[in-house]
């Protein structure tokens, strides 16, 4: 390591051989065979040696302040040739860095450490927009979850009461709210049929809690009557109320009860996390917002608000429900009978543009700030522009949900040929029926773990146009794929977290097979990535691996020697190396022939 003294000492050795250099150009030294020829000069020979003897000595005192071992463990090279000698020292220096980086990394992380104080309530009632300001100021610091931290961080999902199940096995909703569930669940495993499908790796998880329900889905009189449009209150004179006690969420659930219609968006978060997790239930009623903070309420948001979700008597308004539907399932266990997606209707009536900022702008003359769309919802407390942002997905909702209702009624039978589908016999027809059974069959739909496939890195190269590989660079790529998604599976972070597709695919491209190579391939788009050390690791390893094909058994050896070098490499834990060593051996032919002769066939094919 570094020793914080040895700095002074490191500025000398660097001045001296700067010097050194300098007299060295001064010189106007011959070179090649006119260098050899003036050697046999004593006038000539000798001060050059007393030059070379010093540099050597420069080197390996450098090397010996940098800390030595290290990734740059090799001794300082001969100095007969010089461009060896720059590179030796640009790793040794390109190591320092990194380790500065890391150190500035670990401080960084050391300095949020104590900001996981007690979190203060900040539940608010009416027209306490204001308040969530100085409720801000009053509570403990604000909790960032940076994104490129080299240190983990403390980052919610670590602190869920039920720890995220990343594995491909068939999806399991926590689902206790749901009577007979668990059973159901079970007789759906087992059996020959369930043993089977999941031979198959297809889902034998258990069936829809609602299957039944929407079956034979009715909707409520009421609902299928014209009504005129409920005008919303400004956001200042409606109340907001942010919840984030059990308390608050029970009082929110009974309100939630006695109502017939509700507006309802979530704010996930996905690039720290393996299948992402909501960070913010928002939900309005005809006169009433609420913003859940769903980190704190995680587990109790089931229980309490899913009976009101599964009850085809109140109306569900969603603004392209697609992925919300997912989410709630993943992490509620909240299923959804009487559904009304606004986004389906935007699309049945042809509407110019089918995002909520177009349906905004157009019924309520409110111009959206999608500033924030992409913000980190993770963060607590939440700013004020984060909650006002958060609240205007659903304030506005219910009002164009009858604007929309309204518009359907006057289309009558008129659906776009390509949105037609079968419509249920006893129900409504034309425009209105079809968003209803578009919606409808969005609730069917059930969320599934994403699994690692065996030939997905080939989905990925075949969609990827930038990418050509010869058959070595495409089994680097699968290798690389294969571990990207283990990694981010165990670690519950997104595989674009572990590895940008980009580095993915230029790892692949280059087979890089120094540390410079490498980190050119790494870092080209300026990105700090907090893996990597574990990357480089990975980098070294798979460049070697890469050239053991075709095998041999000095090939292999080399592997070996790689890996002894990485254990004492800083930085880097025993564990990862033999994480990666494991994923070496898929790229050792020796291991693996017929893979990999069927690799190159299919890089052939392509
Ligand atoms: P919204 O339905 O617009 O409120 O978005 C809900 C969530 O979807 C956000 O919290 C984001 O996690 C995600 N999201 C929305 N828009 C995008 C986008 N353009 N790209 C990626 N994620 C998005
Ligand atoms: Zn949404
Ligand atoms: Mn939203």
């Amino acid at each position: 390591m570094l020793a914080l003294g040895d700095d002074a000492v490191l500025r000398e050795q660097i001045k001296a051989l700067q010097s050194t250099i300098k007299d060295v150009n001064a010189a106007d030294m011959p070179a090649g065979a006119a260098y050899h020829y003036e050697r046999s000069f004593a006038a000539f020979r000798e001060p050059v040696d007393i030059v070379l003897e010093r540099s050597k000595c420069l080197l390996q005192r450098l090397q010996v302040a940098a800390g030595g071992g290290g990734a740059v463990a090799a001794a300082p090279p001969a100095l007969d040739d010089t461009e060896d000698a720059a590179e030796w020292v640009m790793e040794l220096l390109d190591d320092v860095l990194l380790r500065v980086d890391l150190a500035a990394d670990a401080a960084r992380a050391a300095l949020r450490a104590p900001a996981a104080a007690p979190r203060a309530d900040v539940g608010m009632e009416a027209g306490a927009a204001a308040s969530v300001a100085t409720a801000g100021a009053n509570c403990a610091p604000r909790r960032q979850w940076e994104s490129d931290s080299a240190e983990e961080g403390r980052r919610p999902q670590d602190a869920f009461e039920v720890a995220v199940d990343n594995s491909s096995a068939p999806f399991q909703p926590r689902a206790d709210h749901w009577p007979g569930f668990r059973e159901a669940a079970v007789a759906a495993g087992s059996g020959r049929l369930g043993a089977h499908l999941q031979s198959m790796g297809a889902s034998a998880g258990p069936p829809h809690p609602l299957e039944g329900v929407l079956r034979s889905l009715r909707y409520p009189a009421w609902q299928l009557q014209l009504q005129a449009p409920q005008p919303p209150r400004g956001l200042d004179q409606a109340p907001l109320t942010y919840v984030d006690t059990l308390d608050g969420l029970r009082a929110m659930a009974a309100r939630m009860g006695a109502c017939r219609e509700l507006a309802v968006d979530l704010e996930n978060h996905s690039y720290r996390s393996f299948q992402g997790f909501c960070c913010l239930m928002q939900l309005s009623m005809r006169a009433e917002d609420y913003v859940v903070d769903a980190l704190a309420l995680r587990s109790h948001i089931g229980p309490l608000l899913g009976p009101v979700f599964a009850n085809p008597e109140v109306v569900k308004v969603l603004h392209g429900a697609d992925s919300d539907m997912m989410w709630l399932q993943r992490d509620f266990g909240i299923f959804m009978a009487n559904l009304f997606d606004t986004g389906q209707a935007s699309r049945v009536l042809q509407l110019p543009s089918h995002g909520l900022a177009h349906l905004l702008a157009h019924f309520c003359d409110v111009k959206a700030d999608k500033r924030w769309q992409l913000a980190d919802w993770r963060v607590r407390p939440l700013s004020q522009e984060m909650l006002r942002y958060a609240r205007m997905d659903t304030h506005f909702l219910l009002y164009i949900y009858d604007r929309l209702r309204g518009e359907l009624a006057k289309a009558g039978e008129a659906v776009p040929e390509h949105l037609r589908v079968a419509l249920p016999p006893g129900g409504p027809g034309g425009a209105l029926g079809t968003v209803l059974e578009r919606s409808r069959q969005l609730c069917l739909t059930r969320y599934e773990v994403e699994r690692f496939h065996e030939a997905a890195y080939l989905d990925l190269y075949r969609r990827s146009r930038d990418l050509r590989f010869s058959p070595e660079q495409l089994a680097v790529f699968a290798g690389l794929y294969a571990w990207r998604d283990r990694v981010a599976r165990e670690r519950d972070e997104s595989t674009g977290y572990v590895l940008p597709r980009a580095q993915l695919g230029r790892l692949a491209a280059r087979m890089p097979a120094s540390r410079q190579e490498l980190r050119a391939a790494l870092n080209s788009d300026g990105r700090r990535s907090a893996a990597l050390v574990l990357q480089s690791a990975l980098g070294c390893m798979f460049a070697s691996a890469a050239e053991a094909f075709p095998a041999s058994e000095e090939a292999r050896a080399a592997v070996a020697r790689l890996r002894a070098q990485m254990i004492g490499t800083e930085g880097v834990s025993p564990r990862l190396v033999d994480e990666l060593w494991t994923s070496s051996q898929t790229f050792c032919p020796c291991r693996c022939p017929c893979s990999f002769r069927g690799l190159a066939g299919v890089a052939r094919e392509l």
